[in-house]
């Protein structure tokens, strides 16, 4: 299984909808499945979902490290090319 490193939710990028995923237990992560991937926290490396495609791993989905509190974000595409138009 692949290992992939999702990356730190900058300041001010707020997802549409969708919300935020608490991790609880530092040594459970949040989801399972049985896709191809596990998702990692970016800042500790701490395993923040497991068996996980990268469909269901997009913009919508954030993860709070349950070690570090860091607010994780599997997308790589920046969410403010997703903003809504006013
Ligand atoms: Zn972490």
């Amino acid at each position: 299984m692949a290992s992939k490193a999702m990356r730190r939710v900058r300041e001010g990028e707020v997802p549409l909808d969708g919300g935020t995923a608490v991790q609880d237990d530092p040594g459970r992560p949040v989801f399972r499945g049985n896709g191809e991937n596990d998702y990692v926290c970016a800042e500790c490396a701490n395993v923040l979902a497991t068996g996980m495609n990268p469909e269901h791993m997009g913009k919508r989905v954030r993860i709070k490290c349950g070690r570090c509190r860091t607010v994780n974000i599997a997308a790589e595409v920046p969410v403010e090319m997703a903003r809504r138009k006013r």
